[in-house]
């Protein structure tokens, strides 16, 4: 075996070591499934093994889960992986007390198999993280773990953990009674082998005849209680978008009421019935797979990250950047019009500081090494020796060019600029730059320090290698970067743009507001199109509009709904920032809809649309226009369109993204329901010619890295 080693004991004590070579963490790869017969075979039939203790050789803990690595080619063949739900069924059977020592992590796959063991001791310290997030990824625990973790914990306590994938720490897993025991870190090993020589029970709760599922039984009242709140709940969250969720909640449901083989047979077939939805799919590819992809980059590009940047503009964006870099050790200079504007923009990172060390996050000298790690300063002349420098001032192209004139008098023409516009091509704002190569956009999202997306702009004249410098930058941060083309909006901002835009066609309509954000919802969108816009800022989309009129001239094609925004704005209802806009925001209560929006719109139609209708249009508008955006260049890579989309605008996560969304659907049957929408509706929803020739070859966006 390659994967794990036995080495016996006098007392008969056979301790495990799990320790994959050349990995810093353990998975549950193919290679390491393969081993398992073995393994049991051997603790099974070796008469000098009188008791098992399980056990990791890794420092970061026991198991990370199933090797995502594997699981996604399984996902993308739609192969199911192998079946460890029986051969931990076989642990459990052993004959033999198995005890689990977990020093770390213990997720998925991992946890399920110390479910699988017969005692689990856990160190008490904040490595320890145990829980089943499969639910994140579209996916239902396989190996046991729908079953086995109700009937420790009961059903009401076992679905929060099942169906929102959140881990535990030790001490709520102890609580729990998801582990038998907490001991100090390092200790684990010495208690398991203790259990093994005081108590040594080889046989799981759930196989004495004795046994009782904790909080009764489904039908019993207390257990019916928790079916009834987890199903409300989980709609909630949901609306039935998910199927991974759903089919968690009903193999608890059917599988507690029937011994646990015959449960574990169950949750099989869920686990076969999930993993072969286009939702797991997706969400393995895009939000795991993908992400990975992302965040590692291109590693034959060999550019080091900047060891000091300077940021301009120390306002939200600024002070977030600022904060952002300086938690990951780059020394900042951060630049505003007055030092005490820039100290201003500094006092953010004052105090996220003060509330990690207040919560035993961050040590005070930590803390203050990274706020030394920040010059707050209105002195250009500071910024001579920084490697790079991003601009966050106001959305303005004069500024923003006086800005880029002023940086190269003190640091040299050299210096590579990033904007943070979020809206203003990259290639107009690098007319005032004598490098034009040296410029690009390095577009984050707000808040910076909670949002991991970060747009890199090419602009047309923008080289490779600054692109690559600024790459590295967005990976140095620990964010996950997408490079697209220069295009008005960009990819993400126009996309997501045409969200908030079909809400408002629909409200021109005469369709009631609260439906329209109600279906935004229901599509998975975190929010809908109308609340959104409170939230960007009702003035902002004006601006935005009207900075796109004069930029196109007569080729602008203004919309009605434009004028119903104008009168927002002129009645001061600008938005969530100043407590008006669509919404009304009563000070300690729930927003709720303004009553005076019915008299700037068309009154409701005789009979309302269908709310499928209208989610559908809510959702092919934005894939549409993402698959616009792969027809004219702006972004090439179906990965970077799909994470971007979710981690940038939080496009429906159960797609996958909206290429995988469209890719789900089918090209042919995607351009077949947009050339309806488009007769319905108008041109904005006709598919661009690229796409169209896709769907004539019966191609996918994904067709050729599935190939690949
Ligand atoms: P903000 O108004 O909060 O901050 C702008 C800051 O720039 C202010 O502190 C201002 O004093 C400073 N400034 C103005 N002129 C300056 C000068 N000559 N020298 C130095 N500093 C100067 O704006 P923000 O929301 O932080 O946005 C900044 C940029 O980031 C804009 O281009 C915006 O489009 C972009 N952006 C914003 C968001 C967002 O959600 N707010 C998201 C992505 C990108």
């Amino acid at each position: 075996m390659q994967n794990f080693t036995i080495e016996t004991d006098a007392d008969g004590i056979a301790l495990v070591t799990f320790d994959v070579p050349g990995r810093s963490m353990n998975t549950l790869s193919d290679a390491v499934i393969a081993e398992l017969p073995d393994l049991i075979e051997t603790l099974k039939n070796d008469g000098a093994i009188k008791g098992v203790v399980l056990c990791s050789g890794k420092a970061s803990g026991f198991c990370a889960g199933a090797d995502l690595g594997d699981l996604g080619r399984a996902a993308g063949s739609r192969i199911a992986p192998p079946p460890l739900s029986a051969l931990f069924r076989r642990l459990e059977v052993l004959g033999k007390p198995v005890a689990v020592a977990l020093e770390g992590l213990a997720l998925g796959g991992g946890l399920e198999l110390a479910l699988s063991c017969h005692y689990r001791v856990a160190a008490d310290s904040p490595k320890v993280r145990l829980g089943l997030p499969e639910v994140t990824v579209g996916l239902l625990p396989g190996a046991g773990g729908t079953q086995r973790l109700p009937r420790l914990t009961g059903v009401a306590k076992a679905l929060p953990l099942l169906l929102e994938g959140r881990p535990l720490d030790p001490a709520k897993a102890l609580a729990l009674g998801v582990v038998d025991e907490l001991v100090p870190a390092d200790e684990t090993v010495a208690a398991a082998k203790r259990w093994l020589r005081e108590k040594g029970d080889p046989v799981a709760r759930w196989d004495r005849k004795d046994y009782r599922l904790p909080g009764g039984l489904p039908y019993s009242a207390g257990g019916m209680q928790a079916f009834i709140m987890a199903n409300a709940t989980l709609r909630k969250r949901t609306f039935g978008n998910y199927p991974a969720p759903e089919n968690i909640l009903k193999c608890v449901f059917e599988g507690v009421q029937v011994p646990i083989d015959a449960g574990l047979k169950i949750e099989t077939n869920y686990f076969l019935n999930t993993f072969a939805t286009p939702q797991a799919k997706g969400m393995v590819r895009s939000l795991f797979l993908s992400k990975q992809a992302l965040d590692k980059g291109d590693r034959s590009a060999k550019i080091v990250a900047p060891a000091s940047v300077a940021v301009i503009g120390a306002g939200m964006m600024g002070a977030g950047i600022a904060y952002s870099q300086a938690l990951k050790g780059i020394n900042t200079i951060l630049v505003d019009v007055s030092e005490a504007a820039a100290e201003k923009g500094k006092d953010y990172a004052r105090k996220l500081v003060a509330g990690d060390v207040a919560k035993g996050r961050l040590s005070e000298a930590a803390g203050a090494a990274l706020l030394d790690r920040i010059i707050a300063t209105a002195d250009y002349a500071k910024l001579a020796d920084a490697d790079l420098v991003v601009e966050a001032v106001f959305e303005d192209v004069a500024l923003k060019h006086e800005i880029t004139r002023r940086v190269q008098a003190v640091a040299g023409p050299g210096i590579i600029i990033g904007s943070n516009t979020s809206t203003l091509p990259i290639t107009g704002l690098a007319q005032a730059s004598e490098r034009p190569e040296n410029f690009v956009g390095i577009h984050f999202f707000s808040p910076v320090d909670k949002m991991h997306l970060v747009e890199i702009i090419r602009g047309a004249k923008t080289s490779e290698e600054t692109v690559a410098r600024a790459t590295a930058y967005a990976m140095a941060l620990g964010k996950t970067p997408i490079v697209v083309n220069d295009s008005r909006g960009f990819y993400t901002s126009r996309c997501f743009g045409t969200y908030i835009y079909e809400g408002l066609e629909m409200l021109m309509e005469g369709i009631p507001p609260a439906l329209i954000d109600n279906a935004g919802r229901m599509t998975g969108m975190p929010r809908g199109p109308l609340e959104l816009t409170d939230d960007v800022a009702v003035d902002l989309t004006v601006r935005i509009a009207g900075q796109t009129r004069s930029a196109l001239g007569d080729a602008y094609q203004g919309r009605p709904y434009e004028a119903v925004l104008e009168k927002l704005v002129a009645l001061g209802r600008s938005g969530r920032k100043v407590g008006a806009g669509f919404y009304d925001y009563p000070a300690g209560a729930p927003k709720r809809l303004w009553r005076g929006l019915a008299d700037l719109v068309p009154a409701a139609p005789a009979t309302l649309p269908d709310v499928a209708a209208l989610k559908q249009r809510l959702l092919h508008r934005q894939a549409l226009e993402a698959a616009r955006c792969v027809d004219e260049g702006v972004i090439a890579d179906p990965r970077a369109a799909d994470v971007g989309a979710i981690m940038g605008w939080g496009f429906a996560p159960w797609t996958g993204g909206p290429l995988s969304c469209i890719d789900a659907i089918g090209t042919a049957a995607f351009v077949a329901q947009c050339d309806r929408l488009a007769e319905q509706h108008g041109e904005r929803f006709t598919p661009p010619p690229g796409l169209r020739a896709m769907a004539a070859d019966g191609r996918g966006y994904y067709a050729a890295l599935d190939a690949a």
